[in-house]
């Protein structure tokens, strides 16, 4: 079978600075990047302009995520072109926010991604009742999240995809917007809920959680991205359930690195240390581990970032793709994770490289994505990468860190 990625062949870092004022990148590298963007967003037009497909509203490959790569260039880019952003972005918003059905309650496939990210521009547009009607009607969900028992847990699908929309809400908008109580009690039911598959599993696991029968790993799916947001919540109150379930969770899972530093993407998987991508396998761990060293303390957690970061480096260019989901631009924000968390430019060294690999989208022969201008597979969540590389210390990987 031919390899999944290509070789890397880029030069690894010899000790340049590569920022400039503010902790931004430097004004070289700056334009070079300006200059992609500007070109991609063009291609990003022009492939809209040929038809857009409403069904489809999802953060992750629909309407709304490319509504999320607009906001982005509002937040990132400061070329007094703010306001034909944001107006972009409520033109893909709206045509879905009469009709969504409130059943179906994750940020990046449900219906809480357009709540969220309305409630937000709305507000930055002045446009105080519809912020309101949208907000109400996204914690109008919270019923469905709190009793549900055939919801999972997951980020892509399930509950902890719900926590996430309420804390993109109080990210942008001020913390105490969405009430204390309602995120409390999120995170108090996928904590309970995880101990208690756990328990019944008989795991060795202090939290255990699965997906469609299997016990996922990663950021997509899995533990990666379930243990990240409940990192997020750190109450004092909270410090029992943190230390007893969360952290010893981690080590576990630790404990199943592949010498390579990459993961297995579930729990007894036969495929073998093969996907290197940030919905399976080290990428998608990276903001984890460092979330549990800025939590904890521990050095260890630092260190396993680190080395997932050297797997990525090797075998992160892949084949699929420049997407974010499972594609070069998502695997980059894994070093821009560790820049952040070590200040090492070595690690936005390596996220400039593989921004350059980015830079020549479409020419090294890799596969077409069913949906190729879509966020999380397709062309905008490159353009969403290359500006978040322009200002490094604010990246964020989009529905997913904080
Ligand atoms: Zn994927």
């Amino acid at each position: 079978m031919s390899k999944r990625e290509f070789d890397n062949a880029f030069p690894d870092y010899n000790g340049e600075n590569l920022l400039g004022a503010d902790s931004s990148i430097n004004s070289e590298f700056a334009g070079k990047i300006r200059g992609h963007v500007s070109r991609m967003l063009d291609a990003l037009e022009n492939g809209l302009s040929k038809g857009v497909d409403w069904k489809n509203y999802s953060v992750y490959t629909g309407t709304t995520g490319v509504a999320y790569l607009y906001f982005h260039l509002y937040t990132v880019l400061d070329d007094c072109q703010e306001d034909r952003f944001l107006k972009k972005a409520l033109s893909l918003l709206e045509p879905c926010l009469t009709h969504l059905g409130l059943r179906r309650v994750s940020f990046l496939q449900g219906d809480a991604g357009p709540l969220a990210l309305a409630t937000v521009v709305y507000h930055l547009l002045g446009r105080s009742t519809a912020k309101q009607d949208c907000l109400e009607r996204l914690l109008e969900m919270k019923t469905i999240v709190y009793d549900d028992h055939c919801l999972p847990e997951e980020l892509l699908n399930g509950r902890i995809g719900y926590l996430y929309a309420l804390l993109f809400v109080n990210h942008h908008l001020g913390a105490d917007t969405i009430d204390k109580l309602v995120v409390y009690r999120v995170y108090e039911t996928v904590l309970k809920n995880g101990r208690q598959f756990a328990k019944e599993e008989r795991s060795k696991f202090p939290l255990m959680y699965e997906w469609h029968d299997k016990k996922y790993l990663g950021a997509a799916h899995g533990l990666a991205g379930i243990l990240y947001l409940l990192l997020q919540i750190r109450e004092p109150v909270y410090q029992k359930y943190s230390h007893e379930w969360i952290e010893p969770s981690i080590e576990m899972l630790m404990t199943l690195r592949f010498p390579s530093g990459n993961y297995p993407s579930s729990i007894g998987s036969a495929s073998g240390d093969k996907l290197v991508q940030w919905c399976h396998g080290a990428p998608g761990w990276v903001p984890t581990f460092c979330m549990a060293h800025k939590t904890y303390g521990e050095p260890k957690y630092l260190d396993e970032a680190l080395k997932c970061g050297e797997v990525i480096w090797c075998r992160g260019l892949l084949r699929k793709g420049y997407g974010l989901c499972h594609g070069s631009a998502g695997n980059a924000y894994a070093f821009l994770s560790l820049f952040r968390a070590t200040n090492d430019q070595k690690h936005l060294h390596r996220a400039c490289q593989f921004a350059e690999w980015c830079f020549q989208y479409g020419s090294h022969g890799c596969r077409n994505p069913d949906r190729p201008l879509s966020l999380f597979e397709g062309l905008a969540g490159t353009i969403y990468f290359l500006t978040d590389l322009l200002k490094p210390m604010k990246s964020r990987f989009p529905a997913f860190e904080l």
